[in-house]
């Protein structure tokens, strides 16, 4: 087993990371159990953020880190919420909030200019100053409803509504969600990344 630390500081992603990938021989770690602290987000985008996370955990524990960083764009706000996603409304976390900003940013916006996308970058690095990370990315596409539907999920999921569904990322059994959602994609890219030859 390969002791891997989780850069995030979400129990429930150690959970899901370490039931999604047990069989490919890794095990995660909290970065907590580390010490290690949150490192300041100053990327422009995804993947940069994903990276800071990554080496910082990495630095700190000397140990191999998994980063992850994940959002929604929406193409008529030319990528916003993007990487401000938690706190696009000012407070950070609050969904509530976010979702009545981004319902108000798309106000008397028809629905076929509502095109949105889901994104979850992560990035492995095997030390602190790998210079070929591992990055996998998962991208899941949709539309922003004109209003919330659902209890399920967190975030903009009663707002999202999947290509090829008739119901909203909220409406979603979580089960399925978890099968089809970005954060699944990027993770089948990334598990299939660590299980082709190396060459
Ligand atoms: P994180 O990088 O996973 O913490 O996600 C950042 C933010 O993106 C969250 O606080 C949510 O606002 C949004 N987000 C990411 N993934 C999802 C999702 O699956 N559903 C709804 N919102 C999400």
């Amino acid at each position: 087993m390969t002791r891997i630390v989780l850069a995030s500081s979400n129990p429930g992603k150690l959970t899901e990371f370490n039931a999604l990938l047990a069989d490919s021989g890794l095990s995660f770690v909290a970065q907590s159990a580390y010490d290690v602290s949150d490192v300041e987000e100053t990327g422009l985008t995804f993947v940069e953020n994903a990276l800071l996370k990554a080496r910082h955990a990495s630095r700190i524990s000397g140990l191999p880190a998994l980063a992850d960083d994940s959002g929604l764009c929406v193409e008529h706000l030319r990528g916003a919420p993007g990487l401000y996603s938690a706190r696009y409304s000012g407070r950070h976390g609050d969904n509530a909030a976010n979702n009545a900003r981004l319902l108000h940013e798309l106000e008397g916006v028809p629905t076929e200019q509502r095109g949105a996308f889901f994104i979850c970058v992560l990035v492995l690095l095997q030390h602190a100053d790998d210079p070929a990370p591992l990055v996998a990315e998962g991208r899941w596409h949709g539309s922003v409803l004109t209003e919330q539907r659902g209890t399920h999920g967190f975030g903009y999921d009663p707002l999202f509504l999947p290509d090829g569904e008739a119901v909203s990322a909220a409406e979603l059994t979580p089960g399925l969600k978890n099968r089809i959602s970005h954060r699944a994609r990027a993770l089948a890219q990334l598990r299939a990344s660590l299980d082709a030859p190396h060459s």
